[in-house]
């Protein structure tokens, strides 16, 4: 799960990192507020938005006065915000975060990120930190140094002064920089966290090591114990597609094909969704149904999956063990009682009360193609999904 920039400098900043000061605003009045509150006379105002790159994108601007935090305001407050990151449909933005202006010395570069493939947490660091850290990786990897930290002992604080000391800062700021390392390490190790990322963390004229940027993502299945992150979820900014599968709790992955697939249990998806490309076809997404699903979550299910309009024809593969295939046949002809659907359904039951779960399909006399195995399934709609198109052009 994502979360906003402020919410993560609020994280950031209850474990003691250096942040500055700021407050988050939902109109330009609010805004202009907000910067009379925190004084000066130079402020840095931010679209907040699940995404980075926004300042590239226009979303980031320094501002030297009121006015120009209304201008700012009222041309992306409302409006989406399309980024490097976001793809051309772009983020609504409905709040921006109002900050005292830092002087900056150095842009550098920071991230904790959980390393599945060594099962360590990886420190990384750069001193080229801004907004062209992709292209560093690329092509100067050299400027890039990583600590790996064994989770069972913790980061250790003589680790973190070797990464403050590959950032090539003054020796007075080493000690600052590498206290600001620790307070990250501790906030992404009691979140659940599976990244935080600081791009930049600076290094201001008046040597301060300060976190300026905020990025942070939290392993989904811990979420139950944190409370108090899953209060940070902004379900605006998601794929509404996922957050409308998680909400009837299903594992939904959103793919490139025109294949429509529900099935339940994840091994099967998956051989399933080979097979379909095995005959010639492409899966449209994974959906796993889940064991004992009710005839309404059937119908929940297949609405999602025909809600991507891509899909353009749809396969229910279901072996059922705890499921029941009359429950599931059940919920087919609900929704086909409920709705037309004009492209090629193909059902494959097989398991508890199969004879049951095909006499209600054979009863409804609804347009439903069967099949027996699962090979027959795929190839069947392939065909159907090919003609189907054939037809159309
Ligand atoms: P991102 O583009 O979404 O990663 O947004 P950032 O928060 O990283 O801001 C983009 C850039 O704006 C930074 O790399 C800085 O160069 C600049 N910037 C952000 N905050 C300040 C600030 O307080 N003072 C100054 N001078 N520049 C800032
Ligand atoms: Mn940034």
């Amino acid at each position: 799960m994502n979360i906003h920039e402020y919410q993560a400098k609020k994280l950031l900043g209850k474990y003691g990192v250096p942040i500055p000061k700021g407050g988050i605003a939902h109109s330009a009045t609010e805004a202009i507020y907000q910067a009379s509150e925190l004084g000066g006379s130079k402020w840095i105002v931010k679209a907040q938005v699940h995404s980075g790159a926004r300042g590239k994108a226009g979303g980031v601007k320094l501002c030297n006065s009121h006015q120009e935090i209304a201008d700012f305001c009222h041309n992306l407050l409302g409006n989406k915000l399309v980024t490097l990151q976001t793809g051309p449909e772009g983020k609504m933005v409905s709040s921006i975060y109002v900050e005292e202006a830092s002087d900056i010395a150095k842009e550098l570069y920071f991230s904790i990120v959980l390393d599945r493939a060594t099962q360590k947490v990886t420190l990384i660091a750069s001193t080229e930190g801004g907004m062209d850290i992709e292209k560093v990786a690329k092509e100067t990897p050299e400027k890039i140094s990583k600590i790996m930290i064994d989770p069972a002992v913790g980061m250790q604080p003589f680790q973190a002064r070797q990464l403050a000391f590959t950032l090539d800062l003054p020796n007075e700021v080493i000690g600052a920089a590498s206290r600001a390392v620790m307070k990250c390490y501790r906030a992404f190790r009691d979140t659940d966290a599976n990244l935080l990322e600081i791009n930049p963390l600076i290094l201001t004229t008046d040597n301060k090591v300060m976190a300026i940027d905020a990025k942070m993502t939290f392993d989904e299945n811990a979420l139950y114990r944190r409370p108090e992150i899953l209060e940070f979820r902004d379900k605006t900014q998601e794929d509404p597609r996922e957050t409308n599968a998680a909400e009837h709790d299903l594992s939904y992955v959103g793919l490139d094909g025109n294949i429509g697939c529900l099935i339940n249990g994840a091994g099967l998806a998956m051989a399933t969704m080979d097979m379909i490309q095995h005959a010639g076809g492409e899966p449209a997404n994974f959906l796993d149904i889940g064991g004992g699903a009710s005839a309404e979550r059937v119908a929940t299910s297949i609405e999602l999956v025909l809600s991507d309009k891509s899909v353009e024809a749809i396969l229910i593969n279901i072996f059922a063990g705890i499921n029941r295939c009359d429950w599931v046949a059940q919920g087919i002809v609900d929704l086909l009682n409920k709705r037309d659907i004009d492209i090629p359904l193909v059902v494959r039951l097989s398991g508890t009360n199969v004879e049951k779960g095909q006499k209600i399909l054979k009863d409804s006399g609804k347009k439903v193609i069967t099949a027996d195995t699962l090979s027959d399934a795929a190839h069947k709609v392939v065909s159907a999904w090919k003609q189907a198109n054939g037809s159309k052009n």
